[in-house]
């Protein structure tokens, strides 16, 4: 039924069920439409959100490879400067230098599964810093292939007659001549250092003391072995400050100059011996710059 106000007049109009339930229907038909359409929208904005956060990520993972790609260009130059510097240490240390082939591929170095430790996955980047990892390795080996070169070149040059055992001038060389005392030509196997008595006669390298005392014609002397096939005897001392057995460094006092023995006057006769084989001591006295 329907009254319009102010007419008085009513009207009564039917609606049967059915069309009650058409239009139920319906409505229920459109929101649930309505419903769809707002899940589709909102699904498509996440997606769209989802889409532009990839991107960034995508971005950044760029720039981050961008970065390490860099870092190795940096890394491969660092190693290519440390393998000429490399090679010029083992030449000096009379080592055998790296093939070339074999510094490429970085040969002898650990396989580190660095794969593991980068998250972005495995690209030619990670490939050539597991070739670098390998290289410095390689680089690092051979680091310590010359340090332990130096420490025995070191050694070899600390137990090698370097330094004159007093000061004075070499006044008789090692060469034929006639002997002051007993006439006669005789080869002098050392050399004459011609200094007053009591001038201190130092080691020229460490060693051992293999003798101490007296020894015929060369009076009251020392004998040390320096290891490498050297020996250095010293002669005509008046006192002598060490003992048989005793260890000596390069610079020690184990004598003071005499003319003790078959000696004219004061002076240090000297003789150096490599591999029980006479040499001309003159040869193993080195400028003093060369000796720290
Ligand atoms: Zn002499």
């Amino acid at each position: 039924m329907f009254a319009p106000s102010g007419t008085g007049v009513s009207r009564t109009f039917r609606v049967s069920i059915f069309r009650c339930y058409v239009v139920a229907a319906a409505l229920c038909f459109f929101a649930a439409g309505l419903l769809v359409i707002s899940l589709q929208y909102a699904s498509r904005k996440e997606l769209a959100n989802r889409l532009d956060q990839l991107k960034s990520l995508a971005g950044a993972r760029d720039t981050r490879f961008d970065e390490i790609a860099r870092e190795r260009s940096r890394l491969q130059r660092e190693l290519s400067s440390l393998a000429s510097f490399d090679d010029s240490l083992r030449v000096i240390h009379d080592l055998e230098t790296v093939p070339a082939d074999v510094r490429e591929a970085g040969v002898g170095g650990p396989l580190t599964n660095i794969t593991q430790m980068i998250k972005f996955g495995r690209d030619k980047n990670v490939d050539d810093l597991e070739l670098a990892l390998r290289q410095a390795q390689l680089q690092n080996d051979s680091f310590g292939e010359i340090i332990t070169a130096q420490t025995r070149t070191r050694h070899i040059f600390d137990h090698t007659p370097a330094i004159k055992p007093c000061s004075g001038h070499i006044c008789s060389g090692f060469c034929w001549r006639r002997n002051p005392i007993f006439g006669g030509v005789q080869f002098h196997k050392g050399i004459d250092i011609a200094i007053p008595t009591g001038a201190p006669i130092v080691a020229p390298a460490n060693g051992v003391v293999t003798f101490a005392g007296m020894k015929g014609g060369y009076g009251y002397c020392v004998f040390i072995r320096h290891g490498y096939g050297f020996e250095t005897r010293y002669g005509h001392c008046s006192v002598l400050t060490v003992g048989e057995g005793q260890p000596v460094s390069r610079g020690d006092i184990i004598a003071y100059v005499g003319a003790t023995g078959w000696a004219t006057g004061p002076h240090l006769h000297y003789e150096v011996l490599v591999g029980r084989t006479h040499v001309d001591p003159a040869q193993y006295i080195l400028p003093d710059y060369l000796i720290d």
